[in-house]
C-alpha cells in the first residue's frame, strides 16, 4: 500500500521551544519531503511523531473507525518496541488493559512490560474551550502536547500558571547573587578573593584592555555562579515576555543592590563611569566616544526609581605619596564630597523607594589621628545626610588600605553579546581587611546612629530643600569661569587657595560670610581689570590724537566731499572701539 505522508502543519515549529529533542527533529524534519511515497505493508512502527502521523493516515484509511483520540491505537496495541527491530511491538492487547482508560504509562504486551513510556493525553485547547485530548507517547518534562500541537502560539504557558513565588524561586537561579557592580576585570575580581593576579607582570604595557574569553565556558545545569560580568544571564530572561521583564525586574530590583564605587577617577556603577574628573571649570579631560554613548544610553534608560538597594563604596586617596606636587589633600576630600553630592541628589534620591543603603569608605594611606579620621569620614559621607525616607542607612567601617591593582581598566565585551559593544570600566574593590572606625568606638557610634537618623527620617521630599548657598555657587562659579577668560591670573591661584574649591567649602559649610569676602575678592579682580583697560584707552587715545594733530597738510579733494565730518577730531573717536 503507497500513500503519501504530509502531516498537517499551519504553522512552523519555532526553535527552542520546549518540546522533547527528538519530535522536533523529525517535526521539522517531514514537510522538507512531503511527497516520498513510503512503502507500508503492515501497521506503523515507528516511534516518531512524523511516522505516527504516517500511522495516522494508514490507519485512516485502513481502519475507517479509528478513534481520533487515540490515533495510534496506544490504547488496543502494544506500545513497546522490539529490542531487535527498533520497531514498535503493536500486538494487540488483552480486555484487561483497555479497561483502564486513564492508565499513567502506554499499555504494553507482557513481553514489552518493562518499557514504560508516559501516556500523554493533548492538553492543547482549541478555539471553542475542547481539549484536542489525544493520546501520545509524552516525554515529560515537556509539555504535555501531541505532535500536532508542539509549538503551537495558542498553548497555555504552564509556567505562568505556578504561583508567583515559585516564579521567583525559579528567577533566583538566574539573578546574581552578590551586589552588581563594576569589578569585572579579571586583575580586578581575582583581589575580590585577595589574590594577586598572578599574570599581572606579563603585561605592565597594556594593563588598560583587558580582553574577555571569547567563548564562554560551558554551563552546567547546576545554579551557575554569576560571573559579575556584562551580559548577565538574567538579560535573557527578560526578552520572553512583558509579564517576565516586570516580574524579573521587580524580584532582581528588590533582591539585588546596586553598587556605586566613587573614587578619585570617577564614579561608576554597572560598568558605567557616571561621573569623571573634571577641569575647575567643569570641562571635560575626556573626549566623547563610544563608552560616552554607552553612558547616555544607560543614564537615560536605567530604571533609577525601582532600585531598592544600594552599597556605595568610596575609596580616598592620599596623593602625596605619589609624589604629585599639586595634589592638596582638602581639594581631594572635597572632590570625593562633589562626587558624593551629585551621587546622593542624581542617583540615590531618584529610588522611589530606598529601604537599603549601605556606605563604605576606605581612606587610604592617609597619617590621621582617629580625631581627623573621623572629622574627614563626617566631610566626605556629609551629603548623604540630605537624604530622607531611606528606610535603613548604615555607615558600615571605615576601612585603610588600598587595593594592589588600584587602576580603572577598559573590559572590552565579547562580540557574541548582544546589545552595546562598548567597552565597560572595571574598577578594583574596595579594600575591608583593616577597619579603623568600627562599630562600637563611642565617637564613630554617636556619628554614625545621628546619620542612620536624620536619612532615615520621614518627609515629603527625597531630599532636604536645597541651601541658598547652592545658587549662589552656582552663579559665582559662571562669574569666575567668564572672569578667567578676561583675567587669567584668578586660575593661578591652585589647590585650597583657588576660587572655585574655597567657594565650594563655603557652600558646604554653608558660610555665607565667607562666601561674600570671596565673591568680593572676585569682583576686586575684575574691578582692577576695567582700571587697567581704563589706562590703556586712556594711553591709547592720547597716542592717537597726537598722531592725527601732526598731520599739517590739506586734506584731498575726494576725501572732502565724501565726508563733511571728516576733521581730526571726530576721526579719533570713530576709531576708539575697545570691549
Ligand atoms: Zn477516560
Ligand atoms: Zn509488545
Ligand atoms: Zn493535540
Amino acid at each position: 500500500m503507497a500513500l503519501h505522508c504530509k502531516p498537517d502543519i499551519q504553522y512552523i515549529k519555532i526553535e527552542d521551544t520546549p518540546s522533547p529533542e527528538p519530535s522536533v527533529v523529525q517535526f521539522a524534519a517531514a514537510p522538507l519531503i512531503p511527497d516520498i511515497p513510503l512503502q507500508r505493508n503492515d501497521v506503523p512502527e515507528a516511534f516518531t511523531p512524523a511516522a505516527a502521523a504516517v500511522a495516522v493516515t494508514a490507519i485512516v484509511d485502513a481502519v475507517p473507525a479509528i478513534d481520533p483520540r487515540d490515533p495510534e491505537c496506544f490504547l488496543k496495541r502494544c506500545a513497546g518496541f522490539n529490542k531487535k527491530t527498533k520497531l514498535r511491538c503493536n500486538s494487540v492487547i488483552g480486555k484487561k488493559s483497555e479497561q483502564n482508560c486513564h492508565p499513567t504509562f502506554l499499555p504494553t504486551c507482557r513481553a514489552h512490560r518493562d518499557q514504560q513510556s508516559f501516556a500523554g493525553w493533548c492538553q492543547y485547547q482549541r478555539a471553542n474551550g475542547e481539549r484536542c485530548g489525544r493520546l501520545f507517547r509524552w516525554t515529560p518534562p515537556y509539555f504535555e502536547l501531541c505532535w500536532e500541537h508542539q509549538g503551537h502560539p495558542d498553548t497555555p504557558c504552564y509556567f505562568m500558571k505556578l504561583p508567583l513565588e515559585l516564579r521567583h524561586e525559579v528567577f533566583r537561579y538566574l539573578l546574581p547573587d552578590h551586589p552588581i557592580g563594576s569589578t569585572t576585570a579579571p586583575l580586578h575580581k581575582a583581589e575580590n578573593m585577595q589574590l594577586q593576579a598572578p599574570h599581572a607582570t606579563l603585561v605592565p604595557s597594556v594593563p588598560h584592555v583587558v580582553q574577555f574569553p571569547s567563548k564562554p565556558e560551558k554551563r552546567s545545569w547546576q545554579r551557575p555562579k554569576y560571573s559579575g560580568a556584562f551580559p548577565m544571564p538574567l538579560l535573557s530572561l527578560y526578552l520572553v515576555s512583558r509579564q517576565f521583564h516586570q516580574e524579573v525586574k521587580d524580584l532582581l530590583f528588590s533582591i539585588v543592590p546596586f553598587t556605586i564605587d566613587v573614587r578619585k577617577d570617577g564614579t561608576f556603577m554597572c560598568g558605567r563611569r557616571l561621573l569623571e574628573p573634571r577641569r575647575a571649570d567643569g570641562s571635560s579631560h575626556f573626549l566623547m566616544d563610544e563608552a560616552d554613548e554607552a553612558k547616555q544610553r544607560f543614564l537615560k534608560y536605567f530604571d533609577w526609581s525601582a532600585v531598592k538597594h544600594y552599597v556605595v563604596d568610596i575609596l580616598v586617596e592620599n596623593g602625596a605619596n605619589g609624589g604629585h606636587s599639586t595634589w592638596d589633600e582638602e581639594v581631594e576630600l572635597y572632590d570625593i564630597r562633589d562626587y558624593i553630592s551629585v551621587v546622593v541628589s542624581g542617583v540615590l534620591a531618584k529610588s522611589r523607594n530606598l529601604c537599603k543603603l549601605y556606605v563604605r569608605l576606605c581612606l587610604a594611606n592617609f597619617p590621621w589621628t582617629h580625631e581627623q579620621t573621623l572629622a574627614n569620614t563626617k566631610l566626605i559621607v556629609g551629603p548623604f545626610e540630605s537624604l530622607r525616607n531611606v528606610r535603613q542607612p548604615q555607615i558600615q567601617s571605615i576601612y585603610m588600605g588600598i587595593p594592589i591593582h588600584n587602576s580603572m581598566l577598559q573590559v572590552q565585551r565579547s562580540r557574541a553579546c548582544s546589545g552595546s559593544f562598548a567597552p565597560i570600566c572595571s574598577v578594583p574593590p574596595l579594600p575591608t581587611q583593616i577597619p579603623i572606625l568600627v562599630p562600637g568606638m563611642p565617637d564613630f557610634d554617636t556619628y554614625a546612629s545621628a546619620w542612620s537618623r536624620w536619612i532615615s527620617s520621614p518627609s515629603t521630599t527625597a531630599l532636604v530643600p536645597k541651601a541658598p548657598i547652592r545658587s549662589m555657587f552656582t552663579a559665582f562659579k559662571d562669574f569666575y569661569s567668564e572672569l578667567s577668560s578676561y583675567v587669567p591670573e584668578v586660575t593661578y591661584i591652585a589647590g585650597r587657595r583657588a576660587f572655585l574649591h574655597r567657594a565650594r567649602v563655603a557652600r558646604e559649610q554653608e558660610n555665607v560670610e565667607a562666601f561674600r569676602e570671596l565673591r568680593n575678592e572676585a569682583i576686586a579682580y575684575w574691578s582692577a581689570y576695567l582700571d587697567r583697560e581704563e589706562r590703556k584707552k586712556n594711553a591709547m587715545d592720547a597716542k592717537m590724537g597726537r598722531m592725527l594733530d601732526m598731520d599739517v597738510y590739506p586734506s584731498h579733494e575726494w576725501e572732502e566731499s565724501s565726508s563733511a565730518s571728516n576733521n581730526n577730531s571726530n576721526n579719533s573717536k570713530r576709531s576708539i572701539q575697545l570691549p
